[in-house]
This record gives C-alpha cells, structure tokens and sequence, in this order.
C-alpha cells in the first residue's frame, strides 16, 4: 500500500474542571469536606489525513467566535476555549500547509461544539462530510429541542453541506482508513484505525476524553451519553489496540497529543 500520512493539529486549549472529565475526580468526603477542585487544560486536535486516494480532515474544531457570545455563556463557563479566536481552521490548516481547498473529505468523529464548529468553512461545497447515522439525528433533536446534550449548536452543522452517512459498525473509507463506529460518548461517536506505514494509529477520540477514561475511569454523566456503550465502547479499542499494536489518539489529553503529534 502507498504511504499514508497523519499531521496533527493543535487547535487550542479549552479549561475546565476535572469532574467533568473523570467522574468523581474530587469528592468530599467525612475527613475532607472540601476538596480542591482541579481546573485542568485540554487539547483540541484536528487530524489531516493524506492517503493515495484523498486528504482527509478529521473534526473542525471550535467556532473562532466560541469565546465572543457564539458559545452559549452557560457553557462556555464550563468549558472555555481560551484562544478559539487565535485558531481560525483556516490558519491552523495553513501553518500546517494546507488550505481549505486541499481538503476532499472530512469525517466528522461526532456533532458537539469543540468538532464541528469549522463545518461553515464546507458550506455550499459539495465535499463530503462523513456522520454517522446516529449522530446526525441526535444532534439535530439536542440543538432543536430541550431534550439530548446541550454541546449541539444548530449554527454550527445546520448548513448547506454535503452529508455523507456512515452506517453500522465499521465503515470502509479509503484504504488505509477504516471508521469504527464507538457509541458511548455519543450515539454516533466516530474513529478510526489509520493504516499509517511505521505504526497504525488508533483514534479513539472522545471515547476517552483524557488517559485516565482509557484506563477504565468513565467520564462525568454530562460528557456520556450511554455508560454501557461507552464500556463496551472501551473495549473495542482496547482490543484493537492489542491487535494492532496502534498508538492510541485520545479526545483532549494535551500529553498524549504531543508524544504521538
Ligand atoms: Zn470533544
């Protein structure tokens, strides 16, 4: 097979408190009532993919504006992406050498705010914008309704944009990049075992927010959709991982970014 290659791309840094990473990471308890809280620092990557067949961008990233009113303050409270302004996909897909118009497809490994809010860049194009069949709805049913998760914004997917659905458990989408489809995080929760030639790379995304969830500690309710998806989820990657013998690329852990980037 020709070469495949992964350039990664930080997209900035979103805080927040740790709790809502690993479930119960700071709890009172009888002889300590009041624990500290630990305000912690995250990555947010986007990946360009390059096989023989395509370029590939993996997620969006943050709307530029998520800090200037575009994010909900409520949310943005909780989790703030500091320097969104300063990462404009454009300029984080130009210091890399690329440019919007490179990119053939992008796959979106699912809807919320911190993936998709780079989707505008594709509106009125006709380049394909893989999701999985169960997350398209969900997003739609969260961002419009108050049911679902509020990390869906309408503004940021509700465009002109050329969907194309991934059904199932795995999902063929060029040589060398298979999806695998990892409910948990989301119903539609997408990543990817990348054929790379030295050593696959497992994308296990938001699957597992920090090391701490690859190893076991789920993420708080507000970060799972499904606790049992999220499990067997899990496993899954941690098969592959045994199988393959793939790095592993989790959702936002800045450690893990910058040994494997
Ligand atoms: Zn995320």
């Amino acid at each position: 097979m020709d070469d495949i290659s992964v350039t990664f791309l930080d997209r900035g840094t979103v805080t927040a408190d740790m709790n809502f990473v690993v479930d119960g990471h700071a709890v009172a308890t009888a002889s300590n009532r009041s624990p500290e809280h630990e305000y912690a620092e995250f990555v947010v990557w986007n990946l360009v993919v390059e096989t023989p067949e395509m370029t590939i961008l993996w997620d969006t990233g943050s709307h530029p504006d998520a800090g200037d009113g575009y994010w909900p303050a409520p949310l943005y409270e909780a989790f703030a992406h500091v320097d969104a302004d300063q990462h404009a996909l454009s300029d984080d897909l130009g210091a890399a050498g690329y440019s919007i118009a490179d990119i053939d497809a992008v796959v979106m490994s699912h809807l919320h705010l911190d993936h998709a809010g780079g989707l505008y860049n594709f509106a009125g194009t006709d380049v394909p914008i893989y999701v999985h069949r169960e997350e398209l709805p969900f997003a739609y049913l969260s961002a419009k309704t108050d049911e679902g998760s509020i990390a869906y914004l309408a503004s940021d997917f509700d465009h002109d944009l050329n969907w194309q659905v991934v059904h199932g458990d795995r999902y063929h989408l060029t040589d060398g990049v298979e999806l695998l489809h990892l409910p948990g995080h989301t119903p539609g929760l997408l990543g990817a075992l990348i054929d790379r030639p030295d050593r696959p790379l497992l994308v296990a995304g938001d699957e597992a927010y920090v090391e701490a969830n690859y190893a076991g500690q789920p993420m708080a309710t507000s970060l799972l959709w499904n606790n049992g998806s999220w499990k067997a989820s899990l496993e899954r990657c941690r098969d592959i991982e045994r199988e393959t013998g793939a790095d592993v690329l989790l959702g936002h852990d800045r450690s893990v970014f910058e040994e494997l980037a």
